[in-house]
């Protein structure tokens, strides 16, 4: 068995077997004609149940084989251009070159000792990234699993930044687009079920800066303490940017922390035309990035930026074993004095890669294609009358609906787009996301992939009316 150890000895080893990994991938992506096959939980589960786990193939070809069956043939493929479903992109070579090395020589980051120079090129990547964003001299922050970390971390500093430690006491805003995670983080620090105060968004989705700043007044006459603002640059339903310059000065007034959720939005940092959408992104105290949502990068790769690096104490602990106190007098770069993860993968890697070979106006470049994408798209669903659509895209989503002639009740069109969306998925020609807005049953489609075109777009909008004229044709003919 300890031929499949990776070492010296294995190095040829290593090579055929990877070698042969990629091979079957390559050939995948090469002869993928629709994003997904359509295979049901109950097509798959049969075939993953008999795998007798404690009986091993042996060799990774014949792994690789059973893995065809079991999982690639039938995989969601994000780099299909006909995939507009959720937050995922397809991701650049370069990155998942970084991604192999990275997991073959196995640095851990949370200490000097087991990462070196990947904690030197992480740290370039921290600074990077809060220059872009223009966070100031005392920046710093640290990669994390994805935004929900990111933003549960920002949100534990701002806790124990709060002039309170009377958790009953403590009120986040944010607005009613915001991502669940602010919820969830709240329940986990601590808080109070009410804590989380919800702002109403205008028509564009962003977030009403009238109606916090009646709530900061109310919760302050209340005796209640504002101890964070979450805005969202990028809301993941809608892309929608939050209004930042007037939020800062909010949080300057009510001495909130201000914390700006840039999970989907961060791609514009790289923009070499669209940037100024995030003007104000530079006066927040915390900044949550997801470069796995909008720089192209493999899952997982995100970070949390904050002003004041001198706030990650908060999530400082000492361990003889690990990072005992001494080392910090001896300033050796331990990045598990700032993280909430122990061992923590070297995702940093696949970043610098894109960077070194592409630069970040190549990465920048391909958020924009795909920003202009669902501008051209949004044109084609504003002049189609089988289509109501919600917003003006800021970023790359589009939310819409199929609405039918007159007579069909709301119930029934719900029913007709959610039908749609599940049929387009069965058939697997397409894949789209859906959503409620104000209540009703909406599709979305989050464009993060170059290569879709307004002709994809088209031909997607097309199967969905079919699937939808079907079904309410189908259901007339039950009714009478
Ligand atoms: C996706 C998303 C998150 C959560 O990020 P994960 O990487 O999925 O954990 C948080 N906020 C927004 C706005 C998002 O779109």
């Amino acid at each position: 068995m300890r031929s499949h150890l990776l070492n010296d000895a294995t190095a040829e080893q290593y090579r055929r077997s990877v070698t042969d990994g990629v091979e079957r991938v390559a050939r995948k992506l090469a002869t993928t004609r629709r994003p997904f096959t359509g295979a049901t939980p109950d097509d798959l589960a049969p075939a993953v149940s008999a795998v007798d786990l404690d009986r091993p193939l042996g060799d990774t070809a014949a792994a690789l084989d059973e893995l065809e069956d079991l999982y690639l043939r039938d995989a969601v493929y994000f780099h299909h251009p006909r995939y507009l479903g959720h937050l995922n992109c397809p991701v650049v070579i370069p990155a998942v070159v970084g991604e192999a090395v990275l997991s073959a020589v196995n640095s851990s980051l949370d200490t000097w000792d087991q990462s070196a120079g990947g904690t030197l090129i992480e740290r370039r990547l921290v600074d990077w990234t809060a220059g872009r964003i223009g966070l100031g001299p005392a920046a710093d922050g640290v990669f994390t699993s994805g935004g929900t970390q990111s933003n549960l971390q920002a949100l534990l500093l701002a806790r124990e930044e709060a002039p309170t430690g009377d958790l009953a006491k403590l009120r986040i805003f944010t607005s009613e687009c915001s991502h669940f995670s602010v919820q969830k983080s709240a329940r986990l620090l601590g808080l109070g079920r009410s804590a989380v105060v919800s702002i109403p968004c205008d028509g564009d989705r962003r977030m009403q800066s009238v109606v916090l700043a009646a709530e900061l007044a109310r919760c302050a006459a209340e005796g209640l303490v504002p101890m964070a603002i979450v805005a969202t640059a990028g809301t993941t339903d809608f892309g929608s940017i939050d209004p930042l310059p007037e939020i800062a000065a909010l949080a300057a007034e009510y001495g909130a922390w201000m914390h700006v959720d840039a999970a989907y939005g961060c791609g514009l940092l790289a923009s070499p035309t669209r940037r100024r959408l995030l003007d104000g992104i530079e006066r927040a105290d915390s900044v949550t990035v997801d470069y796995h949502k909008s720089f192209f990068q493999p899952v997982s790769s995100s970070a949390v930026l904050v002003r004041d690096g001198a706030t990650l104490r908060h999530a400082t602990y000492h361990a003889d074993y690990l990072n005992p106190r001494r080392t910090v007098a001896e300033r050796i770069p331990n990045q598990v004095d700032k993280s909430l993860q122990t061992t923590r993968r070297f995702d940093a890697l696949k970043l610098w890669m894109t960077l070194r070979v592409m630069g970040a106006d190549g990465v920048g470049r391909l958020f924009d294609e795909v920003c202009d994408l669902a501008a051209e798209g949004y044109g084609l669903l504003a002049a189609d009358p089988r289509y109501d659509v919600v917003v003006r895209p800021s970023l790359s989503t589009l939310v819409f609906r199929y609405v039918p002639g007159p007579g069909a009740s709301p119930e029934e069109v719900d029913r007709a787009n959610l039908h749609a969306r599940k049929a387009l998925f069965a058939s697997g020609e397409a894949v789209v996301a859906g959503t409620k807005v104000d209540g009703r049953q909406y599709l979305k489609f989050t464009l993060l992939n170059p290569e879709t075109t307004a002709h994809d777009i088209a031909a997607v909008l097309d199967l969905i009316a079919g699937h939808a004229e079907q079904y309410l044709g189908e259901n007339l003919v039950h009714a009478s």
